[in-house]
């Protein structure tokens, strides 16, 4: 099949005219995916908060305390290093699956992309058609104009209210942000930042709508690069489709005409504003919305379906190949994430030495070296831990060696090391355990124990 403009290298920067976008609602099974999927993610976006796990909620930021729960995991700012492996590896998933698909992330499952959805949705149930709606907006002034209008932006903003609740609910618990908020007991700082994203939202997906996607989106202007021949593009089949032209259901196609009717469907259904018969543009979305309508077109005419459809450049191109690279880089991020899991204890211990005196001589002549032991908890419950010095024959622990620390606590304490004779040498090796009373885990940290011995 050939395709129109399809190589990377035709890519279209086009700004299309910076007119308001009515967008005609069409069924069809890529809307139908989009629908679906859409409300699938929304489910997950504001119920997740609503778990609870081991009587917290299982999901949250405490930005006071710094931390990040995650069910029985909690992450403090030195865990940055997972963080930072699971913001690569959503990048390098979305870079592969783009080299495959192009922009699909951004037609069927970016947040931009559902709250436009929805956005428009409640704009055809309120103002009706795209075409009555587009009416709706050079009519002048009059009483139906302004219900219809203050009704629609009234939605638009519960539905923005809504959103910007369940986002703050991430970091304020749920408990302590629905029922305060509604009944005006909130504080001003959890109530400013609520106002605050639901305007961002409200303007967002309901004045800047696509302008996002054609100008301020990144990805739309990095994309190209990780395309190659075989990537799957909505696509326009020109030769098939010209020459273009109107025509009636039942006249009879002459061999001049192309399969194109010149509906124009394809058009009003983007919500990008972009003709897709001009070539590959880089605002597309890749939402296949245009293959819907003209589907549709076609199915009327009795034409064969697919005139645009998701196609590649090269078909043949599909070997196995094509998974290096971005594939290979999501498997390593992957498995070093998993390392990290394995690796992930739920207490963190750092040893250094006292700067007041390397070592101490005591009255007895016993030799005492002092260390400052920090052990944070990062569980969600009271852990004890025992402490172990090794290294040494008679090396012992002067005072407690077992602490007990609170939830999400950090403990600092002093810790003496004793031995009765001077070692043989000045500087010795020594390692303490730290042995996690409730599981069985344990740490080792080594470090050095001075004394002053006269045969070194
Ligand atoms: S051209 Fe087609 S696939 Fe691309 S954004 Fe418009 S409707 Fe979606
Ligand atoms: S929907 Fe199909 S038939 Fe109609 S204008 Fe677009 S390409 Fe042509």
């Amino acid at each position: 099949m050939s395709k129109s403009h399809l190589s990377k290298e035709n890519l279209i920067f086009k700004t299309p005219v910076n007119e308001k976008i009515y967008l005609r609602e069409q069924k069809g099974l890529f809307q139908k995916i989009r629908r679906s999927l859409s409300i699938v993610l929304m489910a997950i976006f504001v119920f997740i908060p609503f778990i609870q796990y081991k009587g917290m909620q299982a999901v949250f930021f405490d930005l006071q305390q710094q931390k990040l729960h995650i069910f029985s995991f909690t992450l403090y700012p030195q865990d940055l290093y997972i963080v930072s492996l699971g913001f690569i590896l959503a990048a390098f998933l979305l870079f592969y699956v783009t080299q495959f698909f192009g922009r699909i992330w951004c037609g069927f499952t970016c947040p931009q992309t559902i709250w436009m959805l929805i956005f428009n949705w409640v704009e055809r149930r309120v103002e009706g058609t795209h075409n009555q709606s587009k009416s709706l907006d050079i009519q002048s002034l009059s009483r139906q104009k302004v219900i219809k209008k203050l009704t629609k932006h009234l939605i638009w903003s519960a539905i923005s209210l809504f959103t910007s609740l369940v986002f703050i609910s991430y970091f304020v618990t749920v408990e302590q942000l629905y029922l305060p908020f509604f009944t005006f007991q909130s504080s001003t700082l959890v109530v400013s930042w609520v106002v605050f994203f639901a305007v961002c939202t409200y303007i967002n997906a309901g004045w800047i709508r696509e302008k996002m996607c054609q100008h301020m989106c990144p990805y739309s202007r990095i994309q190209s690069a990780m395309f190659d021949q075989s990537t799957k593009l909505v696509s326009y089949d020109q030769t098939r489709g010209e020459n273009r032209g109107k025509r009636k259901l039942s006249q009879v196609k002459s061999t001049e005409m192309g399969d194109c009717v010149d509906c124009n469907l394809c058009v009003q259904v983007c919500p990008v504003g972009i003709d897709i018969r001009n070539g590959l543009q880089y605002e597309c979305i890749n939402c296949g919305l245009c293959i819907d309508a003209c589907d549709m077109t076609m199915d009327k005419f009795n034409y064969q379906k697919g005139l645009i459809s998701f196609a590649a450049e090269n078909q043949e191109k599909q070997g196995w190949q094509r998974h290096l690279g971005y594939g290979i880089f999501v498997a390593i991020t992957i498995f070093m994430m998993f390392i990290w899991l394995n690796s992930w204890q739920s207490y963190e211990v750092s040893i250094i030495r006292d700067r007041q005196a390397l070592y101490r001589v005591n009255h007895k002549g016993e030799i005492e070296n002092t260390f400052i032991l920090k052990i944070r908890n990062k569980s969600n419950q009271t852990s004890s831990y025992q402490i172990q010095v090794n290294g040494l024959v008679d090396a012992r622990i002067i005072g407690h060696s077992i602490i007990t620390i609170q939830p999400g606590e950090l403990q600092t304490s002093s810790l003496v090391v004793m031995v009765d004779q001077p070692p043989a040498k000045n500087r010795n090796d020594i390692s303490f355990n730290i042995i996690n009373l409730d599981n069985n885990t344990s740490l080792l940290k080594t470090t050095s124990f001075y004394s002053d011995n006269i045969n070194d």
